[in-house]
């Protein structure tokens, strides 16, 4: 099938070529044509168990056949069982469950506001900081200080300031001027480019959020769930947040998000204030309680740390080979290399070598394999990303 036989159907928020993927198994996905590509972008940080993972296809035949869908109106088993389990698995108290990423971080701004407006009706605003990404919906979008997203889509709503990344002064003098109702923060941007906040910046945050009863946000949609080699990135910090929002890898490929929370920040929802249709799903759930078991488990971070170091160790190695490469960064199984050139190039021929890697901000190449991947396909996917440099 040709590009051209199916993009014009699409609005083109994407621009996608080549044939249609058809299947995938373990870190490989395979297109119509029947060629095989090594998966390093885990459809972005999603397919943590990889694909066809024999307990994902398992929890979604047995709960099908029970429920497919209730509403919020009822509960369903999977969806007090995941809550439950993240509430074990983390600093929360209360679990919020919604669809996507973009609605979690919603949820947090709303909550956060909601908690913040028991103090004054001033305290609604709201502290993010450059090349963070926190998803497409106008709260989200509006916390997302990249212009690139703006464009063309403003006003975005008031009350949202934006600092630099791990820059206390100029972060505090902000956070003095306005009475604030969050600080939302990822602790590895993945979108912008793979930047990490330092344990110093995260604990001056919790600091002064502390300090002034600001709501701290972290938003591990992209680094947690076991991607750095601990469940929660934050745990590698010691600092810890008031709320944290999750999603992309949370229900085994299909749309879940979840915003965990502390106790007063919940307490200061009452039904009716927030809701969702779908969110919970008993479907999506079943696949989280799967995810959650397995990533969860000590010995598959241990591994997920080790081969995190051994890819990171590779990538410096090629670095020092090859000055195309300007830098390393990341942790774990999300690791970045900073390219001299626009890394699309990159990426395309990596894929016509039968390797797929993601960009991130304006000149960053993302390598995010399935947290199932062995030494030997790292191996594999940077034999190919050394060919194509
Ligand atoms: C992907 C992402 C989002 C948005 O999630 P969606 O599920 O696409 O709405 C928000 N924050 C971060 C850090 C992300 O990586």
């Amino acid at each position: 099938m040709k590009t051209s036989d199916y993009n014009e159907y699409f609005v083109p928020t994407f621009s996608r070529s080549g044939p249609p993927l058809v299947k995938g198994k373990g870190v490989y996905l395979y297109d119509a044509t029947g060629r095989k590509f090594l998966d390093f972008g885990s459809g972005i940080a999603v397919n943590a168990l990889g694909h066809a993972h024999p307990a994902l296809m398992k929890a979604m035949v047995d709960q099908s056949k029970k429920l497919i869908h209730t509403s919020n109106l009822y509960i369903t088993p999977p969806h007090i069982e995941l809550a439950r389990m993240l509430v074990m698995n983390s600093f929360g108290k209360k679990v919020f469950l919604c669809n996507s990423g973009t609605e979690a971080m919603e949820a947090a701004i709303k909550f956060s506001r909601k908690y913040g407006s028991q103090t004054s009706e001033k305290k609604y605003h709201t502290l993010s900081f450059f090349n963070g990404f926190h998803g497409r919906t106008y709260g989200a979008l509006s916390a997302t200080a990249q212009d690139k997203f703006h464009k063309g889509f403003g006003p975005m709503l008031e009350g949202f300031h934006y600092s630099h990344l791990n820059d206390e002064k100029g972060t505090r003098k902000i956070l003095d001027k306005h009475d604030f109702a969050a600080i939302l923060v990822e602790p590895i941007q993945g979108e912008g480019g793979i930047h990490c906040a330092s344990t110093a910046f995260l604990q001056f945050l919790r600091d002064y959020a502390t300090k002034r009863d600001i709501v701290l946000v972290f938003d591990e949609i992209q680094c947690g769930m076991g991607r750095t080699g601990t469940l929660w990135n934050y745990e590698q910090h010691g600092v810890i947040p008031d709320l944290m929002a999750i999603a992309k890898p949370l229900g085994g490929g299909l749309p879940l998000g979840g915003l965990i929370c502390c106790d007063k920040v919940a307490m200061a929802i009452s039904p009716g204030n927030h809701g969702t249709t779908f969110g919970g799903n008993p479907v999506a759930c079943a696949l989280g309680c799967e995810v959650l078991k397995i990533v969860s488990k000590k010995p598959f971070l241990k591994k997920v740390t080790d081969l995190g170091i051994y890819l990171k160790s590779k990538l410096n190695e090629l670095s020092i080979k090859y000055p195309v490469i300007k830098e390393v960064r990341g942790s774990g199984f999300l690791a970045g290399a900073e390219l001299q050139i626009d890394p699309k190039e990159i990426v395309s021929k990596c894929k016509k070598a039968g390797l797929l890697v993601i960009s991130a901000g304006s000149n960053t190449l993302r390598f995010m394999p399935p947290l199932i991947a062995e030494k030997k396909h790292i191996d594999a996917a940077l034999s190919i990303f050394e060919k194509c440099l």
